[in-house]
Formats: structure tokens, sequence, C-alpha cells
């Protein structure tokens, strides 16, 4: 057994013990334990303050209920979480997330995740992340704006712009945004940005809808430029059919890739020649509707297979954009037979740990989603700074803000993440935002 694996073995039993069951959570830990463990036992300021084990147990986590009305006279009660993990180096920032399936186990590992994410962004941004166990899927306008009104008269109570501040993630758009924070606004009786991806008319920032799918793009781009390649002409297949899938597609044509898929839960889109513009706005705008996408208008050039995935064509770039652990050990086997060469994560942890070993030792370059997928996160940083001095940027300023901070993490992960001639982005990305966060967790000594 190697000295690092001997460490995390060690390090992830009273770990496991502590959190009993909560498999996502405890994956997401293994995955940084197994890169950071051998810098912190050789620095003896992290080792004596225990910052990894700090880490693992969360500032707080506030559970709570949410009562509202259905459309039918019905009351509906639902569970709420905020996890708010670390604010050592900013007030706690992480997306909200409504869905059927959201357990605390999922909302601490992104708060664990977002952590790092935010670290690596070099914007003052702390780790947390929220949500709820309410399925928004075939419920009514005026449904949801009750339940948002009822989770925000709990959730305002912890939330704030130097506290906490949350965005949007599944199930949690523009709309979701505009009825949160209008009720956190009523209940305090304050306009303050206390939200962000909140809209354009209400102290939103330009490009922060676009920003995590452009982003991931803009990161990618800068692993080819590194190893001497462009995104022209390459065949990208992406997963998931949300924000973060159609905006990375919608700036991949920008920039001559030529994207073969999309997905959802129910199948695969399929664009041999490569999806339109056209094609992309209308699997959004079916998206919006609530609409399926089996069935596309026939100039579109798609075809759809049901229940396939999109890992079975052939494309140079898989960028899984969906959810966790929708890759297994038999999905990466068909990136790994597409010959891919990179694989970069839109979605958060999106790999099962056996997926991510047989990437690790296949010849495709890794892009773990706390770098890859930061875009999001550092453009709300740059709407809480807009918010908090009044003053807008235009998108093209914005854009061009985005572009330089997902170099400068490449930057970054590329530079502790360097092994045998190689990049190991995935190390070099846990340590860097380790890094930073340990001296800060250091420098406040024991609290
Ligand atoms: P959306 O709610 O906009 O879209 C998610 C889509 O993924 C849904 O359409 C859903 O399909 C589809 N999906 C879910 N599971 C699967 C699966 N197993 N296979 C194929 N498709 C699936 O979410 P986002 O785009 O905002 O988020 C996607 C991922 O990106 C999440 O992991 C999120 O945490 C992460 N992320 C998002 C950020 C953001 O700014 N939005 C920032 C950073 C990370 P269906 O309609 O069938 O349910």
């Amino acid at each position: 057994m190697t000295d690092r694996h001997a460490l995390t073995q060690t390090f992830m039993q009273p770990v496991t013990a502590r959190n009993s069951g909560q498999d996502t959570f405890l994956q997401a830990v293994e995955e940084v334990a197994a890169d950071v463990l051998t810098i912190e036992k050789n620095n003896p300021d992290y080792a004596t303050a225990k910052v990894l084990e700090r880490l693992t147990e969360p500032d707080r986590v506030i559970s709570f209920r949410v009562t509202w009305v259905d459309d039918a006279g019905d009351v509906q009660i639902n569970r709420g979480w905020r996890v708010q993990t670390c604010n050592a180096i900013g007030p706690y920032k992480g997306g909200l997330r409504f869905h059927p399936s959201v357990t605390l186990s999922d909302l601490k590992f992104l708060g664990f995740e977002q952590v790092f994410k935010n670290a690596l962004t070099g914007l003052p941004l702390g780790g947390g992340k929220g949500g709820a166990d309410f399925d928004p899927s075939g419920r009514s306008d005026g449904e949801i704006m009750r339940f948002c009104q009822a989770f925000m008269t709990e959730l305002s109570r912890y939330i704030g712009p130097d506290m906490d501040v949350p965005a949007g993630d599944i199930n949690v758009g523009t709309r979701e945004i505009g009825y949160l924070f209008g009720a956190y606004k009523s209940l305090k009786g304050q306009f303050e940005g206390a939200i962000t991806g909140k809209g354009m008319a209400f102290g939103g920032s330009a490009m922060r809808v676009e920003a995590t799918g452009y982003g991931l793009i803009y990161f990618i781009q800068a692993m080819l430029d590194h190893a001497g390649d462009t995104l022209s002409g390459k065949r990208i297949a992406i997963s998931g059919k949300g924000n973060v899938a159609t905006h990375a597609a919608e700036k991949a044509i920008c920039e001559d890739g030529i994207v073969v898929t999309l997905s959802d839960t129910s199948g695969t889109l399929i664009a041999d020649d490569g999806f339109s513009q056209d094609a992309v706005d209308w699997v959004r705008t079916q998206k919006q509707k609530g609409a399926d996408i089996s069935d596309p208008p026939a100039h579109l050039n798609l075809s759809f297979e049901k229940d396939a995935l999109p890992w079975d064509q052939s494309f140079d770039i898989a960028l899984p954009c969906a959810t966790q652990n929708e890759i297994d050990a038999n999905a990466a086997h068909s990136i790994i037979n597409a010959g891919a060469i990179i694989l970069a994560e839109g979605a958060n942890m999106p790999l099962t740990a056996d997926a991510l070993d047989k990437i690790a030792q296949s010849k495709i370059t890794y892009a773990p989603g706390k770098a890859s997928n930061a875009g999001g996160v550092a453009i709300s940083g740059l709407e809480m700074s807009q918010n908090a001095h009044g003053q807008f940027e235009s998108a093209d300023a914005i854009d061009q803000n985005l572009k330089k901070i997902m170099q400068d993490i490449h930057a970054r992960a590329a530079a502790e993440g360097r092994e045998d001639g190689k990049i190991n982005y995935r190390r070099g990305a846990n340590v860097a935002a380790y890094r930073k966060v340990a001296d800060a967790i250091t420098a406040f000594g024991v609290v």
C-alpha cells in the first residue's frame, strides 16, 4: 500500500463512521483527501490545525420545514436545507437545488466541493449549498412561486450579502431566483445582494446565465492551447440539456467545435454533422416549456435515441453536464473506446469513483468540475461586487473577465498538477485550492 493510499484510508475511517450512509459526501471527501493529505502531513501548520478534518465537518447544517399550498388548496410539506460548509475566505456561496432526489449527503458533497471551487476562482468566496426535496415538474407558476416564498421565509434568517449568498442550481433558474429574491426583499425590508443569478432589472450581472457553460469551453481552450492544439473541428459529446449543457454547446459552436450530442434522462439527441445554433435553441425552448426532446423538427437534422447515452458516439471531447455520478465504469469505458482526448466536467462530480479510476488510467486528460465549471460561481462573485458598488459592467467586459478567470484557474491547476511531463488537473486543482483555504484557516487559530 502506498503512503498516500494508507494516509487516505486512515483519514477516511472516522469520517466514514461519522457520516455513515452519506455516500456522495464520502466520495467527494476521499477524492480530495487522496490528493492533499501528503501536503497536509508535510506542513506542520496545516497538520496541527487538522485543516482537512475541519473541512469535513460543515460550519453548520440548517434543516427546515417548507409548508405551502398547492393549486388544489391542499397543504404540501417539503424539507429544505442550507449547508454552510466553510467561510474562511469569504461569505458562504453556493447554489440551491430543487429536486425530489436531493439528500443531505448530496448537499454536503456539493458544499464541500464548492469550498475548493470557489477558492480556485481567486475571488473572496466561501462555500455552501442548499436546496429542497421539492419536485417542480408539472407544477404551475403559482405553485412554484408559493414554494419559493415559503422556502425563503425560513432561509432568509440565515443569509445576507456578508453572511451567505445562495444562487441557482438544478431546477433553480432565473424565474425561481426572481421569486426567492422577491420574498427575501419583502421579508427583510431591504434591497441587498443576498442572492446571485438575479434578473438584469434588479441587480443581476450580465453573462451569469451563460457563465458556467461558456467558462467550461474557455477552460478546455486553455487546456488545448497548453497542448498546442485548438477546439476548431473537434467533435464534442455533451450530456444534459439544461443551463450548463446548452451554453457549453452554444459557445463550442461559436468556436468552430462540432457538438454531436445533448441528452436528458429519456435519451440522447444526435447530430452527426454537428448541432446548429437553431438546434440548441430548440432544445432550450423545449426544456423551458417542460416539453420532451424526442421528436425534433426535421429541418434541424437531429435524431433521438431513446435511453441511449451520448458516449457511444464518435467524439474527441466528452463534457458531462447533467448530474452527479452520471458516468459509471461502463460509460467511462465507452468514452475511452471513442478515442476521446479530453473529459471536462460541466456537472459537479459526474463520475463515480470507479469511472474516475478508469479515466485516470487512460490517456484522456481529465478536468475536474471544481476547476472547469467554476465560471458560474465566478460571475456570481462579480455580481456580488457589482451589487456592493452599484456599478454594472457590460456583457463584453464580463465575458472577457470570465475568460481571464478560467485561464487563471487553468494556470493554478496546471502549476500544482505537473507530473511526469503531463498535467494532472485533478491533483493540481485540489492542491491549489486546499493551500489557499488552509492558509486562511491556520491564520485564524482554533475557531
Ligand atoms: P438544469 O436543471 O438546467 O438541467 C439539468 C438537466 O440534466 C435536466 O434537463 C435533466 O434532464 C438532465 N439530467 C439529469 N440527470 C441526467 C442523466 N443522468 N443523464 C442525462 N441527463 C440528465 O441544471 P444545470 O444545467 O444548472 O446543472 C447541471 C449540472 O451542472 C449539475 O451537476 C449542477 O450542479 C452543475 N453546475 C451548475 C451550475 C450552474 O451555473 N447552473 C454551476 C456549476 C455546476 P430531465 O429534464 O430529463 O430531468
